[in-house]
C-alpha cells in the first residue's frame, strides 16, 4: 500500500526516484534471501510467463532443450524444437530418461517443482545433481512451491527459478526469474532502457513488486493445508472421486479429483453455482474444454477430461471443508444422473 503512494521512476535520480528505487532494491533483497540466491540475480518480470520465457531465452544457447510431459503452457510453448521428458502415473518425471536424454549432448532442461494441477512435485535435486554432472543447464518453474514449500535455489542446485507474485499471494502483475551465480544466461528476453542491469527493459511495476516481496515475506508453510485437503479429498472419493496423482510427494493445499463419467467443465459450472471455486485443468486455460495434458502424460486417459483442481488458499480453516464436502456431494448427485439417463439413452 505505501509503494502505490510512491510517484516516482525507479531509474530518475532525484529523491522521489530514489525512494522508488529503495522500494524496488529491498523487495529485491527480500527474494533473494527467501529463495536463496544474491539480489543482482533477481530480475523482476511481469509474471512467470514472462520468467520461464526468459530462462529458455537467455539459457538456452546451443543446446538441446528437455522440457517435463506436466509443464505449464509457458514452457510448453517454447518446446516445439525439445524433447519431452516422460512421467509416471503419479506425474514424477523420470530421472533414468532424463539421464539418457542429458548423455546425448549439451541441454537445457526445464522442470517445474510443483505442478499447477495436481501438486506433484519434482525431484529437483536430483535432476540438478545429473544436469551438473552431464554439463547441462536446468530451469525450475517454482511458481506454485514457492510460498507453501522452503524454496531454496542454492539448495536445489538449480541454475534459475521462475516465480510469480499472485501464486504467493501477491498482486498480479509481477514475477521474477532468479539466476544461480554460475547461471550462463547470454542475452535478455526484452532489451530497453536498461533496466535490472539490463536483463530486461521496462520500467518495473513497483507497486506489484512491493507487494509480491510483501507477501513472500509473510508467507507461511502449507503444511497445516494437508488435514484440510485430505479431508476434502475422502469426502470426494465417497462419492467415487479419484485423486490424481496421489502416489506422489504433494503439495499440501492442493488436489487433482477425478469423476469418472463426468466432464470437467460441468463440474467447475456445477459447484460455481454452490458458491465452490475450482478450475478445470489450468485456471489460466479453463475458458478451453480439451483434457489436461498433464493427466493424459500421467496416463489418465479420459479421466484427463474429467478432472478438477482444487487449490486451498493459505488462510483455509476447517470450515471449508465441510463446505465442499456438501457441494461436492450435491454436485455429483446432480450430474450422475443426468448420465446414467444420457447412457440409457445411448
Ligand atoms: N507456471 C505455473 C506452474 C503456473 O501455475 C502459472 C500460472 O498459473 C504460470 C507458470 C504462469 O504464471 P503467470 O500467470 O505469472 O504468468
Amino acid at each position: 500500500m505505501d509503494a502505490l503512494g510512491v510517484t516516482g521512476n525507479p531509474s530518475s535520480v532525484h529523491g522521489e526516484g530514489r525512494n522508488a528505487r529503495r522500494i524496488l532494491e529491498d523487495a529485491r533483497e527480500t527474494l533473494a534471501v527467501r529463495f536463496g540466491t544474491r539480489p543482482e540475480r533477481v530480475v523482476f518480470t511481469s509474471g512467470a510467463t514472462e520468467a520461464n520465457a526468459f530462462a529458455l531465452h537467455a539459457l538456452r544457447g546451443a543446446r538441446r532443450l528437455i522440457i517435463g510431459a506436466t509443464e505449464h503452457d509457458s514452457i510448453r510453448a517454447h518446446a516445439r524444437d525439445g524433447t519431452v521428458l516422460r512421467v509416471d502415473r503419479h506425474g514424477v518425471a523420470e530421472m533414468d530418461a532424463l539421464e539418457s536424454l542429458l548423455g546425448q549432448g549439451p541441454a537445457l532442461a526445464a522442470l517445474m517443482l510443483a505442478n499447477n494441477e495436481t501438486g506433484t512435485l519434482q525431484p529437483i535435486g536430483e535432476a540438478a545433481a545429473l544436469c551438473r554432472r552431464y554439463g547441462a543447464v536446468l530451469h525450475v518453474d517454482a511458481v506454485q512451491a514457492a510460498g507453501r514449500l522452503p524454496v531454496d535455489l542454492g539448495a536445489l542446485g538449480a541454475h534459475s527459478l521462475a516465480l510469480s507474485s499472485h501464486k504467493s499471494g501477491g498482486p498480479l502483475g509481477a514475477g521474477a526469474l532468479l539466476l544461480s551465480s554460475d547461471a550462463p544466461a547470454e542475452r535478455p528476453l526484452i532489451e530497453g532502457g536498461g533496466q535490472e542491469r539490463g536483463w530486461r527493459g521496462g520500467t518495473p511495476a513497483l507497486p506489484a513488486i512491493a507487494g509480491f516481496a510483501a507477501a513472500v515475506a509473510a508467507a507461511v508453510d502449507a503444511d497445516r493445508l494437508a488435514t484440510l485437503r485430505d479431508a476434502i479429498e475422502k469426502a470426494a472419493m465417497g462419492q467415487g472421486a479419484i485423486v490424481c496423482g496421489a502416489g506422489a510427494e504433494r503439495l499440501a493445499n492442493t488436489t487433482c479429483l477425478a469423476l469418472p463419467g463426468v466432464r470437467a467443465d460441468a463440474q467447475v459450472i456445477a459447484l460455481d453455482l454452490e458458491g465452490i471455486a475450482v478450475s478445470a485443468g489450468a485456471a489460466c486455460s479453463s475458458g478451453k474444454v480439451t483434457a489436461s495434458h498433464v493427466l493424459t502424460a500421467m496416463g489418465l486417459g479420459a479421466l484427463a477430461g474429467q478432472a478438477i483442481r482444487v487449490s486451498l488458499p493459505w488462510n483455509a480453516e476447517a470450515d471449508c471443508v465441510e463446505a465442499f464436502s456438501t457441494a461436492y456431494e450435491r454436485m455429483a448427485a446432480r450430474l450422475r444422473p443426468a448420465l446414467a439417463g444420457a447412457a440409457a439413452g445411448a
